[in-house]
Order: C-alpha cells, then structure tokens, then sequence
C-alpha cells in the first residue's frame, strides 16, 4: 500500500511559494535576484496595530484557550467593518475567524462540498483553489478568461459549464492572479445567474481595499441580497493591512454553515492565536489610513510596472485594476529563441528568466493555462524598475 494516501499526494506543491522559497535560497547563497513570486506587501504591519498585540501578549487572559469560533470582540468588528464597507448587516454569530484566508477557503469547501460536486472555477485562479476544492473529493471545473476578455468571466461561459452536478462558483474580484476586477453589473449579473440556478457562490474578498484608477470593489451580497442564504464570503487582515504573518482570516455564512464550519476548526486548529485576534481587532476598528497610503504606492508601482511590461515586444499586459499583481501574456514570446534556449511555455520562459537574469516570476501554468506570467509588485520601486529592467533586456535578445 502506499504511504502517503492518494487523496494527499494528489495536492501540488503551492508553485507560488516554491518560486518565492528558490528566489530566497538564491539570494541567501548571495545572488542579486529580484523576486515577484510572493504574495505579500513589503510595509510593515502598521504601529497601532502592533501595539495592540504587545498589550494583549501581558494579558494573561489571553494566554488561554479561547472560543473556537473567534474572540466575541473580533466577530463583533468583522460584522461592523462588513457593514462599514460592503453596506449590509450580517451577525456577529455567522463570522467565524480562522488561520487565515486560507483556512477560511479550504473550510468553506469542506462544509458545503461533497464527492462528485462540481465547483465553477474562473481561470486564472489562486493556486490553492483547485486543490482545496478536490480535497473535500468535488471536482473544480475550469472556466478560462484569458488577455482578450480582461481576464473577466461572462454569464454565457458560466452557463455553458454548468451541469446538474454544479455545487458552486468560485468568484474572487479583485483577483490574485489577474488583478482584474468585475463591474457592479457584471457582479450583479453573475450573481443573479447564481440565484437563479441555486448555486452557491463563495466570494474571496481578501483584496477588497487594493482597487485603481476607476474600478471599485462590489460585494456580491450586497447587489443580489437574496444571495446571502447561499453564500460564503471569505476575507481576512493579510492584504488589507500588511499582516500576512499574523494569520488572521474569516468567513461570514448563513449559520448552519458556520456550525459545521465551526464544528471542523473545533477539531483542526481551535482558537486562532489570541494575539492575533486581538491585533486584528484594532486593525478593522481603526480608520483606513494606513491602507490609503500603501495603495498609493501599489498603484505608482503598478503604473511603473505595467509600463515598463507593455514596451517588451511580444508582451501584453492589460492594466491590472485590483490587488497588486500584473498578469502579462507572454505568448508572443514563446518560440523565440534566447541565449540559444527557445521556451515554449511560460514555465520554461520563467526558469529562463530565472536563470539567466535572476528574477523571480511566477508562471501561469501554477493558475491555469500557460502563456502568462505573474508578477507582484509588492515590492520597493527600485527593485521592481530594476528587475523589470532586466526581463526587458533579457527579453529583448528574443530572435
Ligand atoms: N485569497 C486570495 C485570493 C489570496 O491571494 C490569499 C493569499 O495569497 C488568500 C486568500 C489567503 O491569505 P491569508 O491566508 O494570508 O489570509
């Protein structure tokens, strides 16, 4: 028999952390390399809400179990910020605080998925989706947006996939990888197509507050209402608010799912770390300022970025209006020939990349399709202008 378990050894390695974890190794061996693989803002977690956490660490109270579900306070927060910024009313009692977004997506599809389900899944997609979802033994069902359409899925495409086994739909706007971001009435739109079939709809919202030039972020529930007896929103501090090490998330569902949801993590992880909670408690209930500012500077990056991207012969990037990562279409480069290699899918033009110029970027085959590559650009200026730099003179050798 084998030792590790089918189920299990079915999940890949998360690409978007291996290509992070080789451009660190590179860099502590003392490479010059500049990387775009990871997911995080380079700001530190601002001073209010570090404090806050430095309090709470002398509170003994909080050196003790606590509810499984979340700290009653931070619930409370989750339901005031819920309305502060998406402009509908949910109780504290269908919050459920988690390790994380993270936990909050596999747990979402754990309580609603079972095996044979099918779960629409807009592509490109966060990496951890697929494997998240076929882990509860449902099936996601690609359904692929590429440059032409703006990375944005239609009704019509939706419709087509869709079978009598469709649990789900997976929607996450603003979008890791693409950055792109749905209209109020293609959200709408969407979400009233979902209403009408009696699938569940289960929104990422972790990018919320990174939006650009004249996109805005429209919760789904607050368009379509009906939908909230059939939705699970999931969101978390991480992006927001520069505290992706902290490993605070949530989800916000009609309560039986919650229950079962709660019932899981009762088991799995139990309370998130007090600390955190508590630091996340002062990030939701200070004002936005903070965020303002750090979206300023993802936006000045992005422009920098997108920029300099658009100038590389066979390259397309449409600007990314969401999030903080650029998804440009590398497949006017793919079949040239570079330093005598010639790449034919965007993994091997991203190890070229790697290789020959020492930059980190992330390949679309970790999202979906090949053809693309992923960069973030939460990163400082001088770095990105340099490591775009380098692709742009890399890439300009192309024959
Ligand atoms: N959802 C999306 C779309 C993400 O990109 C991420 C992080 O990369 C998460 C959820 C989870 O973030 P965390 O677990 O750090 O809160």
């Amino acid at each position: 028999r084998a030792r590790v378990s089918a189920r299990v050894a079915a999940i890949a390695e998360s690409a978007t952390l291996a290509v992070d974890a080789k451009a660190k190794a590179l860099k502590a061996a003392g490479r010059p390399v500049i990387g775009f693989g990871a997911g995080e803002p380079d700001f530190p977690t601002p001073d209010y809400v570090v404090e806050a956490a430095v309090r709470a660490a002398h509170d003994p109270v909080n050196h003790r179990y606590s509810p499984a579900a979340g700290l009653p306070v931070l619930r409370e927060a989750i339901a005031a910020k819920t309305l502060r910024d998406s402009g509908y009313e949910v109780r504290p009692a269908d919050v459920l605080v988690t390790n994380g977004g993270k936990q909050a997506v596999f747990q979402a599809f754990a309580a609603i998925l079972d095996p044979g389900d099918e779960v629409l899944l807009p592509a490109p997609y966060w990496t951890t989706y697929p494997e998240a979802i076929r882990l509860t033994g449902a099936e996601p069902v690609e359904v692929f947006a590429g440059v032409d359409q703006g990375y944005l899925v239609t009704v019509e495409q939706l419709e087509a996939a869709r079978t009598p086994r469709t649990k789900a739909l997976l929607f996450n706007s603003p979008s890791n990888p693409t950055g792109a971001v749905y209209s109020p009435e293609q959200t709408e739109e969407i979400g009233r197509w979902a209403l009408e079939h009696g699938i569940w709809v289960i929104t990422d919202e972790i990018y919320e507050h990174l939006t650009y030039d004249d996109a805005v972020f429209t919760p789904i529930v607050r368009v379509v209402p009906e939908l909230a007896d059939t939705t699970i929103v999931l969101n978390g501090v991480a992006k927001t608010y520069a505290m992706t090490g902290w490993r605070v998330g949530w989800m916000i569902a009609p309560s039986d799912v919650i229950k079962a949801a709660t019932n899981l993590q009762s088991h799995l992880t139990s309370n998130v770390a007090n600390v955190s909670q508590r630091a996340a408690v002062a990030a939701l209930t200070g004002d936005l300022s903070a965020v303002e500012t750090m979206r300023t500077a993802f936006d000045r990056r992005r422009r920098t970025m997108v920029g300099m991207l658009e100038q590389i012969d066979g390259v397309r990037c449409p600007a990314p209006q969401g999030a903080f990562y650029a998804y440009p279409s590398v497949e006017g480069v793919l079949g040239r020939t570079i330093r005598g290699v010639t790449p034919t899918t965007s993994a091997e033009l991203a190890s070229l990349i790697l290789d020959e110029v020492e930059v980190a970027v992330v390949p679309g085959e970790a999202f979906g399709p090949s053809g693309y590559l992923r960069l973030s650009y939460a990163l400082g200026d001088d770095d990105l202008a340099e490591g775009v730099g380098r692709i742009q003179s890399l890439l300009a050798e192309a024959t």
